[in-house]
């Protein structure tokens, strides 16, 4: 049946835990340790303890990495926002629970910011949507989660600010777009995109 896996965090947590869950066995556990969790919670007739803990720190890296696989994605804060909400919006990336492993502030290139919206080519708003990402520092990042790319677009909330304050009102573009073109933030719509823009700002990367 279903496991419930959980990710814990405290100083020294893996030997807090394994404190916490007593000796292997319920036979053990019973009988050194009647307040241990493998004690308390036994399960009539199943001579295995019910919960399990990394037996290392080491260990508990791999297992979180198989149960949590972290991703990484391209996030960038637009230049009109950088200048004036750029702690704000560090701040709500950190509480969102996101690592920044990449941090850089400069002002993109046309053929970056070109690179970043190909998929855009084309469309009317493309020279201007050039201009807005040139014209001026932005703050430019690897942000690293689980699900990482989903959610920063999450975070972010839909391309048009309008929208965004009707739909998700405590998204970054509903507090502090000022219009569709300047919205605030970007952030790479897949995991492959995020890549690509990764490689291009920062070059060739051993994240993973
Ligand atoms: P981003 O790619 O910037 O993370 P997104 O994926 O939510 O945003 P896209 O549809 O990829 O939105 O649009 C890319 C960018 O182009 C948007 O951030 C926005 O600034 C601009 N844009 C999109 N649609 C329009 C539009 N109709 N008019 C003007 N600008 C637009
Ligand atoms: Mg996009």
């Amino acid at each position: 049946g279903p496991t419930l896996i959980l990710a814990l965090t405290r100083e020294n947590a893996v030997a807090h835990w394994r404190d916490l869950l007593g000796p292997k066995t319920v036979e053990e556990a019973m009988k050194e340790n009647p307040n241990s969790l493998r004690a308390q919670y036994a399960v009539s007739n199943v001579p295995i303890g019910q919960l399990h803990g990394s037996s290392t720190p080491d260990d508990a890296q791999k297992e979180l990495e198989f149960f949590f696989p972290e991703e990484h994605t391209f996030a960038l804060i637009k230049p009109a926002a950088a200048a004036k909400y750029k702690d704000v919006i560090l701040q709500k990336v950190k509480d969102a629970g996101f690592t920044i492993s990449k941090f850089k502030e400069e002002s993109l290139t046309r053929e970056m910011a070109a690179q970043f919206y190909h998929d855009h080519e084309g469309k009317p708003f493309f020279e201007d949507l050039l201009s807005c990402m040139t014209e001026g520092p932005s703050v430019i990042m690897v942000l690293t989660k689980e699900n990482a790319v989903e959610e920063w677009r999450n975070l972010m909330g839909p391309v048009d600010p309008e929208v965004a304050k009707e739909t998700s009102p405590e998204s970054i573009r509903a507090h502090f777009a000022e219009d569709i073109l300047s919205n605030a933030v970007h952030g790479s719509s897949t995991k492959e995109h995020a890549q690509k823009s990764i490689e291009c700002v920062f070059g060739e990367l051993d994240l993973d």
